[in-house]
């Protein structure tokens, strides 16, 4: 494996690393650290294991940067996905093959959180700490005022078509991934403003059919669903986000889910603040310095596929988009290589 520098002392080291976040981005970050023998404390305001809103598909990631991060052992649990379709609610409109792995954030967050440890990282759990010079913002989605509504709960029984399929409907879309043990996550991006009042899974299952998916809703309803997986989120906005200097994941960024890139994207961002956060250590870059070259970093890696899943993710959740994707998609005129390409 190499290692970007030698492992150091601490005695060689100038600044301790804070992170705040145990997400992917975070923990994924915390434990590249680590192997560096820096000195790493994580502060994660919630608790392990749990359910997390996620499509839990992983799809662009290198096995470079898996092993670069030195997480690739994490994922010995996910399932190989490699066939995957679309339809909307008149029937399939193509299938393509993928290259992706599924796992519940249930277990892959409990598999980077145990290695952090194992590790010599300090986490501090149920700690909520607030932005500051000297601490790596990983914390996820911030707050802000959008339009998204986002839903998932896992299933025992639900046979599917292929490894994972995407169902667009009228007022949002929804992705059915195979993961570890036999279950399938049931994952959905919806408008808020439908207004609908139902709780728990029957709330997504009432988004499904709002938007006209009621042959999905049918199977949905007929599947045994763990009511302990049900979470949801609302309250955010996708593109670059206002986070502080340095910041990851999807507290930098945040890519359309569809595009299954967003826990890919936590990885690569983890590795491009890797040795900016190392410098920083060393006392070779001051706290802005090192901000600075994990945000060019990030902004030479992500820019192009952000500004083009963000005009797709335009095109599939408004009518006419939707209405001309579809019907490209029954001529067989969708390049979904190339689009695929794009978007990672
Ligand atoms: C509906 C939906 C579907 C998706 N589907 C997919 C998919 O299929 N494939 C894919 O690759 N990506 C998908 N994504 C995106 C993916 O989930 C995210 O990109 C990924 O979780 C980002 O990881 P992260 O570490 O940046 O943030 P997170 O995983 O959100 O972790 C952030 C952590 O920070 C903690 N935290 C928050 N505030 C603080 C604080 N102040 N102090 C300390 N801790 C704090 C939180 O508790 C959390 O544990 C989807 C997203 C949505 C919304």
């Amino acid at each position: 494996m190499a290692w970007l520098v030698a492992p150091a002392s601490m005695a060689t080291l100038k600044h301790p690393i804070t992170i705040a976040g145990g997400g992917l981005a975070g923990l994924s970050l915390g434990i590249a650290l680590c192997r560096q023998g820096l000195d790493v404390t994580l502060h994660e305001a919630s608790t392990y294991p749990r359910h997390r809103v996620c499509g839990e598909f992983i799809s662009g990631v290198s096995e470079d940067t898996l092993a670069q991060l030195g997480i690739t052992h994490t994922l010995t649990d996910a399932v190989s996905l490699s066939r995957a379709c679309w339809s909307d609610a008149a029937g399939p409109l193509g299938s393509m093959k993928v290259t992706g792995r599924g796992i519940s954030r249930w277990r892959l967050d409990e598999n980077l959180r145990q290695t952090f440890i194992d590790l010599g990282g300090r986490l501090v759990t149920q700690s909520r700490i607030q932005p500051g010079p000297g601490i790596i913002w990983a914390t996820g989605r911030p707050k802000r005022p959008g339009p998204w509504l986002g839903l998932k709960f896992h299933v025992s029984n639900l046979a599917l078509t292929h490894d994972l399929e995407m169902h667009m409907g009228s007022t949002g879309y929804l992705g059915l991934a195979r993961i570890e043990s036999d279950s399938v996550n049931v994952c959905g991006l919806f408008q808020t403003h439908m207004g609908i009042k139902a709780k728990g899974p029957a709330l997504l299952i009432a988004h499904l059919r709002a938007g006209g998916l009621h042959k999905l809703a049918d199977r949905l309803d007929a599947a045994n669903i763990n009511p302990a997986s049900f979470c949801g989120v609302a309250g955010f906005r996708l593109g670059s986000q206002p986070g502080p200097p340095f910041s990851i994941g999807d507290s930098a960024c945040m890519i359309p889910p569809f595009t299954g890139n967003g826990m890919s994207m936590a990885f690569e961002s983890a590795e491009c603040a890797l040795q900016p956060a190392i410098d920083y250590a060393h006392g070779h870059q001051t706290w802005d310095q090192a901000a600075a070259a994990s945000k060019k970093a990030h902004h030479q890696r992500f820019r192009r596929r952000l500004t083009i899943a963000g005009l797709l993710h335009s095109l599939l959740t408004t009518r006419f988009g939707m209405q001309l994707t579809t019907s490209l998609a029954r001529r067989r005129a969708v390049p979904y290589d190339l689009l695929l390409q794009l978007v990672r």
